[in-house]
């Protein structure tokens, strides 16, 4: 019988997963992708999405389109991990299988943010970005605040990008003299590992007036009162919130017994969890690099290449790299990035790249080449 691989999860993850499978073993294994979604939507889409530089028609890759030899997709909402026996039940059914990766991604908890309501005052769900693109045409101008609910979240720099991206809206719609934008955040700068990028990006906010509030996160958030309070007790003003929620492994992976605190433990070179035969990758597996689309497909790599070894009879040598690039929207429609290496030093290292018509065809040509591999097109 093929060895059967279950894959939870068709996002950066996943799909990387599974395509470096069927490249290499075609119909060799029997690939198995579940995902309740009907489409793929890179995150950064999502930015796209909210300040109306893309529809949510277009920032979406159907599922349709993912075709690959020795993979099948269904398109279930998983409901339970039995990691001891490798056993998954879904709203459909219940999947058997010899090695077991859990991709599903970082859900969002929002229950102890009050005021804080999914699919309406966060982008970070594709319904939140989709919904704040209706927001903000109606926005006349006032105390704009960017805020994260907890750490670790996905995309260090997303806040960033969100504020640079909203002071060109408010310049676009003449409403930058009555818009203040403040950014508050519990990390301690806004990309800790690279002190250039973080400099590069608190100067961008100092040439546009945007406040950046450090080491400090949101609480709750009050529409009627228009505030928002932090976690030091301070409350801020707030006519628009912009939101990051509290970033968590889904529910269905907490009860499965899988979790330490929020987050998968793993081994981050292997990513194996404590269960034999199970692999935690992206962005709930506790690795202690970022929740980063570039991230979970350099471990997704890795562990494809260690099945596709132990297929063989060969040793498992491949080493999850910990390193990789993120572009960063850096205002005035400009784009910089930075390479992060976190786990081949004794401490994190990161590489600033500062803005360039370079980066912009670099940053197409990363979503559009995962296009191509991934979905054809
Ligand atoms: C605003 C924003 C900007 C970002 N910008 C970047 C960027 O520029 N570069 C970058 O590298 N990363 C970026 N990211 C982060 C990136 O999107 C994530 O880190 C990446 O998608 C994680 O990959 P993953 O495979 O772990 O999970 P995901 O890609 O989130 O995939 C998880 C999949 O699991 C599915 N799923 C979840 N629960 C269930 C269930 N119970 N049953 C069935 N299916 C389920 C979901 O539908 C989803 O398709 C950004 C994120 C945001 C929010």
């Amino acid at each position: 019988m093929a060895h059967r691989v279950l894959i939870l999860g068709a996002g950066f993850g996943g799909l990387e997963l599974s395509t470096t499978l069927s490249e290499t073993l075609g119909t060799a294994a029997e690939v198995t992708l579940i995902d309740r979604a009907d489409s793929f939507v890179f995150g950064y889409s999502k930015l796209d999405l909210m300040f109306g530089r893309s529809s949510a028609a277009a920032v979406r890759n159907p599922y349709a389109d993912f075709v690959k030899p020795g993979v099948r997709l269904f398109r279930e909402t998983v409901t339970g991990i039995d990691a001891a026996a490798r056993r998954v039940t879904t709203d459909a059914g219940t999947h058997d299988c010899d090695t077991l990766v859990i991709a599903l991604g970082a859900d969002y908890d929002v229950s102890g943010t009050p005021g804080v309501v999914l699919g309406k005052n966060e982008f970070y769900s594709v319904a939140g970005a989709a919904h704040l693109a209706t927001v903000l045409p109606g926005f006349a101008g006032g105390d704009v605040v960017v805020g994260v609910c907890g750490a670790p979240y996905k995309c260090p720099p997303a806040p960033a990008e969100c504020a640079l991206m909203m002071h060109d809206y408010v310049v676009a719609r003449g409403l930058a003299a009555s818009t203040r934008i403040t950014v508050v955040n519990p990390l301690p700068s806004p990309v800790p590992p690279s002190p250039d990028t973080s400099k590069a990006i608190l100067a961008a906010f100092a040439d546009r007036g945007i406040t950046f509030i450090p080491n400090i996160r949101v609480v709750s958030t009050d529409d009627s009162a228009r505030t928002v309070t932090l976690s030091d007790g301070n409350v801020l003003p707030c006519d628009l919130f912009l939101g990051v929620p509290c970033n968590r492994a889904a529910e269905v992976v907490v009860r499965s017994g899988l979790t330490e605190g929020d987050w998968v433990p793993v081994d981050p070179f292997t990513l194996a969890t404590r269960f034999e035969g199970v692999y935690a990758v992206g962005d709930l597996a506790a690795t202690g690099v970022p929740k980063a689309g570039v991230y979970a497909e350099g471990a997704a790599r890795v562990v494809a290449a260690n099945i596709i070894s132990r297929l063989r009879n060969e040793p498992e040598t491949a080493r999850n790299p910990g390193a990789g690039s993120c572009y960063i929207e850096i205002g005035a429609n400009k784009i910089a990035r930075v390479d992060v290496d976190f786990l081949s030093g004794p401490k994190p290292f990161g590489t600033f790249h500062g803005a360039s018509e370079e980066m912009r065809r670099d940053k197409e040509h990363f979503g559009a080449s995962r296009r191509a591999r991934w979905f054809g097109r």
